[in-house]
């Protein structure tokens, strides 16, 4: 383990965050504004958080010896990703250490464990099965219908990397010999929208939820966040209290965002991610107190800052690399002509089809705020 600097350190508390990517970026942006201790353990300095904090262990691999060190010079654990062994986790609490969310509430990322406890808590998820093999893949298949169905490893998918949309047996049998042998299916849905709510709770109790957004995803991917969403009032009203039971039942302290699915005029959830959330990142302009800043004083047991939106409408879209165009970073000062467009780098490097920062705009509306991000991109990808 490389402790990089002897910069004087605030007192207080002490935050470490493992992983280094993006959002542990956003969360160290916040930290710094607040004045935190905040520590960072990392596994590589390609990423986007080491090369901005200084006060960055990296490590080779996120085991139980790395981070149980780390841990020690920590009051508090929080994480950038899912990636953690469970049982690392678990005897990471074992030993004493402070973990938010805590293992429990990570586990949920585990998606075959996520849709077994949200039926049974009676909240409206797809049709699914967690399937062994292809007979019971073919089991499921029947029983909605027949193909396509959406097959999803239980663990490790993000940016739709964990989505196959099957639409044979023998396709079916490839993902399933691909991935363990344990994988959810279900139904494939046509989608009226996909929407996302980000929760706050902390640790000593009581909960925030941000506006309901609308996501927009190409190929699994998401390229446009708007808020709030433009659908009736009565859907909003249902994903806010979908996202405040399904935060009940996870219980994970900081930020929990919850993505759901509107399918036939009915509030699905899609899934449940327990750290903040791409759906979230125009909070930082656009409400009162950030997602980063509002999972920091979570985790610390401060008090949450408000999540409404400072203005009547905002548009987040993504920078994402992109065949053909070059590093979108060699074109920041024609996005920054761009009046009212807030470009976020993460200082990655160029890769197709990386997520490599975004970009939020206010407006008066939802289609004034895209239209400034959606110009800034533009300019972003112009050559
Ligand atoms: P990941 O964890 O890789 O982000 P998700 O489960 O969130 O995967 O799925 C990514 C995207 O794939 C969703 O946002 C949605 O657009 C699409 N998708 C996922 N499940 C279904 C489904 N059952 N029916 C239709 N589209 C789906």
């Amino acid at each position: 383990m490389t402790e990089e600097s002897s910069t004087p350190r605030p007192s207080g508390p002490t935050v470490g965050i493992i992983g280094g990517g993006q959002l542990a970026r956003m969360m160290l942006e916040a930290a710094s504004a607040l004045a935190i201790d905040a520590r960072l353990l990392a596994t590589t300095t390609d990423e986007a958080a080491p090369g901005m904090w200084p006060h960055t262990s990296v490590v080779e691999d996120l085991d139980d010896g790395a981070i149980g060190e780390f841990a020690l010079e920590c009051d508090v654990l929080t994480f950038d990703h899912e990636l953690v062994d469970p049982e690392v986790l678990e005897a990471l609490e074992r030993h004493g250490h402070v973990l938010r969310p805590g293992a429990r509430a990570l586990s949920f990322s585990d998606k075959a464990e996520q849709r077994v406890l949200l039926a049974a808590a009676g909240l409206p998820v797809p049709r699914f099965a967690v399937v062994h093999d292809l007979d019971e893949l073919e089991g499921f298949v029947a029983s909605v219908g027949g193909w396509p169905v959406v097959m999803k490893p239980p663990r490790g998918g993000y940016d739709g990397r964990g989505v196959h949309v099957v639409t044979t047996p023998e396709a079916g049998l490839a993902v399933l010999e691909g991935t363990g042998g344990t994988v959810v299916v279900e139904e494939f849905l046509e989608l009226d929208a996909e929407l996302a709510v980000v929760v706050v709770t902390r640790a000593s109790g009581g909960q925030v939820r941000y506006p309901v957004m609308q996501t927009v995803q190409v190929d699994g991917i998401c390229h446009i966040v708007t808020c709030p969403a433009p659908l009736d009032e009565p859907l909003l009203t249902e994903a806010d209290r979908i996202a405040a039971a399904v935060a009940e039942i996870v219980n994970a302290v900081g930020v929990l965002a919850v993505e759901l699915f509107v399918h036939n005029g009915r509030v699905l959830v899609n899934e449940v991610a327990p750290r903040p959330h791409n759906s979230g990142h125009l909070t930082i302009e656009a409400c009162v107190t950030s997602q980063f800043e509002n999972h920091l004083r979570a985790v610390l047991d401060w008090p949450l800052g408000r999540t409404d939106l400072v203005g009547p409408a905002a548009a987040m879209v993504n920078i994402i690399g992109e065949a053909g165009t070059g590093n979108p970073a060699t074109n920041i000062t024609e996005a920054l002509s761009v009046r009212g467009a807030h470009v976020h780098f993460y200082g990655k490097s160029w890769r197709e089809g990386r997520k490599l920062g975004h970009v939020t705009a206010l407006g008066p509306d939802v289609a004034s705020a895209e239209a400034v991000a959606q110009q800034a991109l533009d300019a972003l990808h112009s050559r």
